[in-house]
């Protein structure tokens, strides 16, 4: 399982990692960052809330 986005889309919100910061977060330029490249199943619900939280829809969690 893994995360997709559009980097070139974020808006630097950060509410993605307020709602899981386990699975983002945001580096110096106010980007999301991904904090695994394959996701563990454990933290597949956060990841999905976190994509949820995301205003301008650009999280989204792939088998
Ligand atoms: S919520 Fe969306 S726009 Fe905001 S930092 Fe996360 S990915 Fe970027």
């Amino acid at each position: 399982m893994r995360i997709q986005t559009d980097t070139s889309r974020c808006e630097g919100h950060g509410l993605c990692a307020d709602v899981a910061p386990e699975v983002y977060d945001l580096d110096e330029d106010a980007v999301v960052v991904l904090r695994h490249d394959v996701l563990p199943e454990a933290l597949r619900a956060k990841a999905e809330a976190g994509a949820r939280a995301c205003p301008v829809a650009v999280l989204r969690v792939v088998e």
